[in-house]
């Protein structure tokens, strides 16, 4: 597990050895079992110049943000676009 150049932290396959202690330390529960066993976590869609899930969201819940504070730089838009 590292980060990259572009701020993603992604998981090198060829390094991991499917501990899972990745799973454990992750207080958001954003690091899955992958079927090859190796762990899974998002990658921000690389070769995207929008990430799927932001593309494919309805009503504009998700952005990509880097060095975000949420509740005082998105949550006053959403609020303002109510
Ligand atoms: S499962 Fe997670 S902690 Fe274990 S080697 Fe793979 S990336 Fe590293
Ligand atoms: S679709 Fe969204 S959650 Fe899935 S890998 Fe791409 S950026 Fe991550």
């Amino acid at each position: 597990m590292h980060r990259e150049p572009d701020g993603a932290i992604r998981v090198d396959e060829s390094k991991c050895i499917g501990c899972w202690t990745c799973i454990l330390a992750c207080q958001f529960g954003a690091i899955k079992r992958g079927d090859n066993h190796v762990a899974l976590k998002c990658d921000l869609c690389p070769g995207l110049e929008v990430p799927a899930c932001v593309a494919a969201c309805p009503n504009d819940a998700l952005v990509l943000a880097e060095d975000l504070d949420a509740d005082a730089e998105i949550l006053p838009e959403v609020r303002k676009a109510q």
